[in-house]
């Protein structure tokens, strides 16, 4: 043991407090419903990725435990040795049809999934990868991890990205260019149409990181694919099974030869445990209540447009959202924190981001709505909205 190790974190610890950036766990004792119980108290809860209400549904729980019941818990191998079950599979077929995609691959989760494609896809120094400079830190980190070369164009600025590939498609043997399709601060929607006629006039793959578009997005909650109309041009789509799916896991779709690829070279696939059977069978529950069930991704939306004009009749500084995340900025960072701290007192629970997560002067409440929201629960927190931004003088 090295005698100084506790107090050498508690030095690292110190400057994290100093500099405000000191993170602590909040404890949640109850479902993940649109109330939750946090630290003993009842809340509205506005900060989850429960889009759809899916983590709690009655029918999402009944398959998890019916599948257990016949097929056990876990899958205790990887997936090339014996962890492959069938249910996998089954599964695997259902969601590359569900995104409209000739195959598909599942993932523990979607942090592997993308340091899995993207090291597996560009694996020299003569890959590029070219990625918005807002994209998730799974796909960040997963750049860091391939041994690609890497750009980083402007947020949503197809020309910027068009300047990148000008200057370096001629040099590299592979370029492929990565978004998310919904970004996961500001809730905005990637140009992907933009995006893919740059990567086909450059001979450029497109990935797609559907996190937060999968059940949000498209007019039945199929995500970029089909909000954009581009069925057959992106090379691949990844997706969670853990935000609107409500569960665990993730899924990469596209074509057969990009699955058996994977499959064979992308070692968050390779190296690691199959994912349990009561996960996919949840996974797919979930997925066939979305496809029975449209109108839940309709509620969302009807949620998010009423709670986005109440916000913005109040005087709150807050752009039409088309996802189920609202961004309300608040500019300073003391303000910002003090209003998440009000808003708790008043019984809702929303995160208050702030730098380095965003940039300086545009911290912000980070709201996140569900399609189970009731208009009451709505209510309830616009007031606490109201009231909080009243007392700390901001409207
Ligand atoms: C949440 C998220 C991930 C990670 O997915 P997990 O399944 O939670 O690991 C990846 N990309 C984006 C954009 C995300 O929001």
């Amino acid at each position: 043991m090295w005698s100084e190790l506790d107090e050498v974190l508690k030095g690292e610890l110190e400057r994290l407090k100093e500099s405000r950036l000191f993170r602590f766990l909040r404890r949640i004792d109850s479902p993940q419903a649109p109330e939750v119980v946090l630290d003993g108290k009842k809340v509205i809860l506005m900060c989850s990725n429960n889009y759809l209400g899916l983590a709690n549904h009655p029918e999402v729980v009944n398959a998890a435990v019916e599948s257990m019941k016949r097929y056990g818990y876990g899958a205790v191998a990887s997936r090339l040795v014996s962890g492959n079950m069938k249910i996998h599979e089954e599964f695997e077929e259902h969601i590359a049809a569900f995104k409209g995609a000739e195959a598909a691959l599942l993932f523990n989760c979607g942090y592997m999934a993308n340091i899995g494609v993207l090291s597996a896809l560009c694996d020299s120094a003569r890959d590029l990868i070219v990625s918005d400079k807002l994209n998730h830190a799974s796909i960040i980190d997963g750049v860091m991890l391939s041994k690609a070369k890497f750009a980083f164009f402007r947020h949503n600025d197809p020309e910027h990205l068009e300047a990148i590939l000008n200057a370096k498609r001629a040099k590299a043997r592979r370029v492929l260019i990565v978004v998310d399709g919904v970004f996961s601060m500001d809730g905005d929607i990637a140009p992907l149409k933009d995006i893919v006629s740059l990567a086909e006039r450059y001979e450029a793959m497109v990935m797609v990181d559907d996190a937060h578009a999968t059940g949000v997005i498209g007019r039945t909650g199929r995500g970029s694919v089909e909000h954009w109309e581009l069925y057959g041009r992106i090379d691949v789509q990844m997706g969670t099974l853990g935000k609107a799916l409500g569960g665990f896991g993730a899924f990469v779709c596209g074509s057969r030869a990009l699955i058996d690829y994977l499959i064979n070279r992308c070692r968050p696939f390779i190296y690691t445990t199959a994912l349990p059977v009561p996960v996919v069978a949840a996974a797919r529950r979930a997925v066939e209540l979305l496809e029975a069930h449209p109108e839940m991704v309709e509620r969302l939306r009807s949620n998010v447009n009423y709670f986005v004009s109440s916000l913005k009749d109040m005087g709150f500084n807050v752009s039409s959202s088309k996802t189920a995340i609202i961004p309300v900025i608040i500019g300073d960072e003391e303000a910002a924190l003090k209003m998440s701290e009000l808003l708790l007192e008043r019984g809702v629970f929303v995160a208050a981001m702030r730098p380095p997560t965003v940039p300086r002067g545009t911290s912000r409440l980070r709201v996140t709505l569900m399609a189970t929201h009731t208009k009451n629960h709505l209510d309830r927190a616009l007031e606490a909205f109201r009231d909080a931004a009243k007392l700390i003088g901001i409207i």
